[in-house]
């Protein structure tokens, strides 16, 4: 058998000649590329009926997501909204619903207008040409370049997170890829290796690689089906690929929100955020942000309630804290308990709805986000009640 140290130095000893072969033989790098996939990619729901519907919502709950947690939510998506006409007649609170704790909620109200579009425009079917699907809400050149390669058959690049690192890697690219020279230069890479043929599964199994092999951290190169093509591994630099300009660290910020009983029932009130905002059309206990670190909590709750839904409420015991990551910001939001002699409640400013909802039923009967699920953790630990 041979061991891996054997390996290595066998690789090793192809490895000079890596970059030169990969520039003048871009198709042995395609047809190795391709077959590794056929033999060793994953099985996943949206693979085995590769439509363009099915392609298209799972391609958008990827983004930003990993796949094992992406599946239960496209099995329950295609459940609920098998096709292109139940999406676009689908009511905007049923898409939030099934994409609630997802994240990055913008994405479903997007595809939602999309589907739409492709109904009253295209007949109900999702164009084919990269040119007409970036007319659509919510398709960039990534999305658009995977619909039309892997559910037409078009020879479209992409260029997402792992392709942009797996390639950055086979051909030693100094450009920053996140930067706007190293993403032109990363396309034009991309486009010039998709081949005529099977140009399907020549995207899929770059970003395949980048999901199993050539992975950010510690890339099993010593298994890697193109090692002899690889640039990075060729000169022992693989950790100093992909070069990234670093990002501004987080804002931080602080909210206060209120845990408010109605006075007859065991239900809470919850409020939906207005479409425009960060987490727009979602549900929340109400509440806001501080204007100031150290604003003083209970009063500033007092006065969010008063201007945003009319409530003389005084908030009243703390009952917890909860951290939640946005993209480019750390939120810390205390929760409080609250109670009102009303139950009419109207909102003036900011929430666009408010509702009385069974405490043991928000997440099922309105759309939250996994911030408003983590709220009604705590509730639940806490054990609060009326
Ligand atoms: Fe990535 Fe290593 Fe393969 Fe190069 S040899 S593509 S760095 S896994």
């Amino acid at each position: 058998m041979v061991d891996l140290f054997e390996q290595h130095e066998s690789r090793k000893g192809s490895k000079r000649k890596a970059a030169s072969l990969v520039q003048t033989q871009p198709h042995a790098l395609s047809e190795a590329l391709t077959t590794w996939y056929r033999r060793a990619r994953r099985t996943l729901p949206w693979r085995e009926d590769p439509t363009p519907y099915r392609v298209w919502v799972s391609e958008i709950m990827l983004q930003q997501t990993q796949v094992v947690t992406v599946i239960p939510y496209f099995e329950r998506f295609m459940s609920a909204l098998p096709n292109m006409e139940a999406l676009a007649c689908a009511s905007e609170e049923t898409v939030l619903t099934l994409w609630s704790g997802l994240g990055y909620y913008r994405r479903a109200r997007l595809m939602h207008k999309a589907a739409k579009v492709i109904v009253d425009t295209h007949g109900g079917r999702i164009p084919d040409s990269v040119e007409a699907l970036l007319g659509l809400p919510g398709i960039g050149r990534y999305t658009a370049g995977a619909i039309a390669s892997i559910a037409y058959g078009v020879k479209a690049p992409l260029l997402d997170g792992n392709v942009a690192r797996v390639l950055s890697r086979i051909f030693a690219i100094e450009d920053e890829v996140n930067a706007p020279a190293g993403e032109k230069r990363l396309w034009a890479l991309a486009e010039s290796l998709v081949p005529e043929r099977d140009p399907s599964a020549h995207n899929q199994a770059l970003m395949e690689l980048g999901a199993l092999v050539c992975s950010p951290r510690s890339p099993s190169c010593m298994t890697c089906p193109v090692s002899d093509q690889c640039e990075a591994f060729a000169r022992d630099e693989v950790e100093h690929f992909p070069r990234k300009k670093t990002r501004a660290e987080p804002t931080r910020v602080s909210a206060v929100s209120a845990l408010i009983f109605c006075p007859a029932r065991e239900k809470i009130l919850v409020a939906r955020r207005p479409a425009d905002t960060l987490l727009g059309g979602l549900w929340e206990l109400p509440g806001g942000e501080l204007e100031a670190p150290r604003a003083p909590r209970k009063r500033t709750l007092t006065a969010l309630l008063k201007a945003r839904l009319g409530l003389d409420i005084e908030a009243g015991d703390l009952i917890g804290e909860v951290l939640h990551q946005f993209t480019h910001r750390t939120l810390t939001l205390e929760l409080f308990l609250a109670k009102t002699a009303s139950e009419t409640v109207v909102p003036l400013a900011f929430y666009d709805d408010a509702r009385w909802v069974p405490l043991d039923r928000v997440a099922s009967e309105v759309p939250v986000s996994t911030l408003t699920r983590k709220v009604l953790d705590l509730i639940d630990k806490t054990g609060v009640r009326p």
